[in-house]
């Protein structure tokens, strides 16, 4: 975006003694890892005597915290995702957020999910009153305030508009688009802070594995490039004016890899251009997408040429659960740890070659399960690797939902030491 369209997005501003409000700010156009609160895109503030809250383009609520002294964190807050989740975003308490997750911030969820870190935010009253009660709040605050701008006005009137029940409705809405919710985003994901749009290329997967939380019952099938392209211009629509917020998309849904390298470049190209990554506040677009051992196997250097040429930074995760013969059949993932030994050194090579793709790759994490698991994921990540590098992330995704702990934890932080590729935990996170 050039200087003269962001003269669409003028700055406006009122204060008095208990609201202020500023239309348009400009927040940073990269994602970063920082260890302090980032805004990106073009956003509208809110701050009130007891609450800050920040808009989209499309005057629906993204962020919000409390002022409150109760509020467990100054420079902690909530964002509402697509799929109108509220996520509570901590410093985790202590310092080993960003080895733990590569982040400086732990998204704390709604929902059961496989993470070791984090309290109960949900619980606070703070955070309650927030995700409950922000429609109520912010509708006690009068537009007819003496000296505010008519712009001003006019835009408190419509973010007010924009009731609870739309944003459940419009949900909806979104999930419909491909017929699905996103149950489960790739880990890499949180290098756009899994602000992403997800376009659904394929439905399903190839190995249905017993252990998997997130799989649904739907065979491997490929979406057509008209549907493809319905979705994308559907989202288009949806997204709206909030779209210059965006740059990253996602190739749905568990085993995109394995769909036709033709319909994975159809489907990126499209994106990008219906979605005018080009001329997005936000630069550096990103795609992600799932892929299998078999996928990963199957498929030609040319579709890893062709995507390294694409105006995007890709990340591809491979699921490998395990090296160990014993282990993927107690998961009941019906590949060998021959072909998973073969993956993971085809992601190696890939990772040497493309300087624009990164493959990446999850092991799963449990107390229960053989020796021989850990041993053998250590002699990919360890004893196979010559030296470290810094690409090609491997994450660790613990078995068990719902359950934090600290012993896993100290686990993984051993692992973590002994790996010459980065290591992270795998918080499986929707949208
Ligand atoms: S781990 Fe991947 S391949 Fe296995 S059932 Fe789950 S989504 Fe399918």
């Amino acid at each position: 975006m050039d200087k003269t369209s962001l003269a669409n997005y003028p700055a406006h501003t009122y204060k008095d003694n208990h609201l202020s409000i500023q239309l348009n700010c400009r927040g940073d156009r990269e994602y970063t890892k920082m260890s302090f609160p980032v805004k990106y895109g073009l956003f509208s503030r809110m701050e009130t005597d007891e609450m800050v809250f920040e808009f989209n383009q499309n005057h629906q609520i993204r962020h919000a915290k409390s002022k409150s002294a109760e509020w467990i964190h100054p420079s902690e807050w909530m964002k509402r995702t697509m799929g109108n989740d509220w996520v509570y975003y901590s410093t985790g308490g202590y310092a080993g957020v960003v080895e733990s997750i590569g982040e400086y911030y732990l998204p704390n969820l709604m929902y059961q999910t496989n993470s070791l870190l984090g309290g109960k935010p949900f619980e606070t009253t703070e955070v309650a009153k927030i995700s409950g009660d922000w429609h109520k709040l912010l509708s006690k605050i009068d537009e007819k305030r003496p000296g505010m701008p008519a712009k001003i006005a006019q835009w408190l009137e419509r973010v007010k508009q924009v009731r609870p029940d739309h944003l459940v409705q419009r949900a909806e809405t979104f999930f419909g688009i491909s017929g699905a919710r996103t149950t489960v985003l790739p880990p890499d994901a949180r290098h756009s802070d899994y602000d992403i749009i997800p376009v659904t290329i394929q439905d399903g997967c190839l190995y249905k594995c017993r252990f998997c939380k997130v799989k649904n019952k739907k065979t491997f099938m490929e979406r057509s490039r008209q549907d493809i392209k319905d979705q994308i211009i559907q989202l288009k629509a949806l997204y709206g004016k909030d779209l210059v917020n965006y740059n990253a998309i996602f190739l749905g849904e568990h085993d995109g890899l394995n769909a036709p390298m033709e319909l994975i470049l159809y489907a990126a190209r499209t994106a990008h251009e219906q979605f005018g990554f080009d001329k997005a506040y936000m630069k550096k677009p990103m795609l992600y997408f799932f892929g299998s051992v078999d996928a990963l196997l199957n498929s030609d250097d040319i579709l890893f040429n062709s995507l390294n040429e694409l105006p995007f930074h890709t990340c591809i995760n491979i699921g490998l659960e395990s090296a160990d013969d014993e282990t993927l059949s107690l998961l009941g993932k019906p590949v060998s740890a021959q072909k998973v030994r073969k993956a993971f050194g085809r992601m190696q090579t890939i990772n040497q070659n493309f300087e624009r793709l990164e493959m990446t790759c999850n092991f799963v994490m449990d107390r229960e399960l053989p020796a021989s698991h850990n041993l053998a994921m250590m002699e990919l990540v360890r004893g196979k690797m010559d030296r470290a590098s810094s690409k090609g992330s491997v994450y660790l995704s613990p078995l068990q939902f719902g359950n934090p702990s600290r012993e896993v934890l100290f686990d993984f932080y051993h692992l973590k030491t002994q790996s010459r590729l980065p290591m992270f935990l795998y918080i499986i996170q929707r949208l």
